[in-house]
């Protein structure tokens, strides 16, 4: 088995070209993950999910501990085996899912009680239970379990906050039990504001994780303050360590996170609006339930390899959509997962041959604001729940 690893192989910029070895293999970055909430990426089947060139999917500990439980999962040969996913996964802490789903929650200084948002019973989670519940699932990249700071916050409520975070990202680190190819990754919070965001850093540098997460954005602060923030906090992380910029985002967030030196991405776009009727393409959103789409016979993007691409029209997928049939729903993720792991191989070859700008002008969407599609992007949690 590999031991953990990341090597860098070209830079444009601040855009690295790399390659993450794990014990379930190796990643080449700029990397998307798809989200596999549930232990599956829906509407996919693995081999689908291989077929886009996804390498390395995200599961959830808060759901899984609570569904079918952690436990349950081990016994049952690991993630890797109960998902039929033999490649890299890494699996977010709950911190964030605690905070977004859970209900009657509270937080002390040890940890965070909380309902479960399924049934209604009682659960805790500390950094030591979360580091145990991943070790369980077998995740090949352990995320530390961190305070979601609400948005908007203060700075002393940031600050706060943050500090929290920091004294359970050390007790993540102690509860950590190493192994050949796994990983830990710290996670930097502080908000909006920059000293905070260097705090934070310079404390998890200090701790030494395999891996740095820039979390707490995507929370409605705009894509320029998340720019800004990148701006400020990649250049405190250490050079030769991955960087993972968690649940972002759109294209463009992408585009603008690599080249502020970012590495890993996750996000439900790609999924949640493949169970919505929308498509990414190289130029626009679609929206396929729109009756422009009624008659036309070009596939969802010409320039996209997928099935969907390949065999079906805008018109067939359309009357999928009307009639709200399950294969929409499956044609759509499969496209919009394509799209995403085409995108980011682009984005890679791009550094790799030193010409980043002109690797990216096939992809129009990225440069421009959603705004310009067809569609906006649904982003409640009860569209996720569909199907
Ligand atoms: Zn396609």
């Amino acid at each position: 088995m590999s031991a953990f690893g990341f090597q860098i192989s070209a830079v444009a910029g601040l855009a690295r070209r790399g390659t993450l070895t794990t014990a379930h293999g190796t990643v080449e970055t700029p990397a998307f993950m798809p989200v596999g909430t549930n232990a599956t990426v829906k509407a996919m089947t693995p081999d689908a999910l291989r077929e886009t060139g996804a390498e390395m999917i995200l599961a959830n500990a808060y759901h899984l501990m609570l569904r079918p439980s952690a436990e349950r999962v081990a016994d049952l040969g690991g993630l890797h085996r109960f998902m039929n996913w033999p490649g890299p996964i890494l699996t977010d802490s709950g911190g964030f899912q605690v905070m977004s789903l859970a209900k009657l929650r509270s937080i002390d200084n040890d940890g965070v009680t909380f309902r479960s948002h399924i049934d209604g019973s009682e659960h805790r989670l500390t950094p030591e239970r979360a580091v145990q519940i991943q070790h369980l699932l077998d995740a090949d990249v352990t995320m530390v379990f961190d305070e979601c700071t609400p948005y908007p916050a203060s700075a002393e409520q940031t600050a706060t906050s943050m500090r929290l975070s920091m004294r359970w990202a050390e007790r993540s680190k102690s509860a950590f039990t190493a192994r050949r190819g796994y990983a830990l990754f710290g996670i930097v919070q502080g908000g909006l504001y920059p000293e905070l965001r260097a705090e934070s850093a310079t404390t998890l540098r200090k701790i030494g994780f395999d891996g740095y997460a820039v979390g707490g954005l995507a929370v409605g602060e705009g894509r320029e303050t998340m720019l800004r923030v990148l701006d400020g906090t990649v250049p405190e992380l250490p050079m030769d360590k991955p960087r993972y910029l968690m649940g972002v985002g759109r294209p463009d967030d992408i585009l603008g996170a690599v080249k502020r030196g970012i590495d890993l991405f996750d996000c439900v776009l790609p999924t949640r609006s493949g169970r919505t009727a929308q498509a990414f393409t190289r130029t626009a959103m679609l929206n396929l339930r729109n009756a422009k789409h009624a008659t036309e016979t070009t596939p969802l993007d010409p320039d996209c390899r997928c099935t969907a691409c390949r065999g079906f029209s805008r018109a067939y997928i359309h009357h999928l959509c009307k009639a709200d049939e399950i294969l929409a729903a499956i044609l759509l993720t499969t496209h919009n997962l394509t799209f995403y792991q085409d995108f980011v191989r682009t984005l890679r070859e791009g550094i790799a041959a030193g010409d980043f700008d002109s690797a990216i002008a096939g992809f129009p969407i990225a440069q421009e604001t959603p705004s310009q599609g067809e569609a906006t992007v649904p982003d409640s949690e009860d569209v996720m729940e569909k199907i």
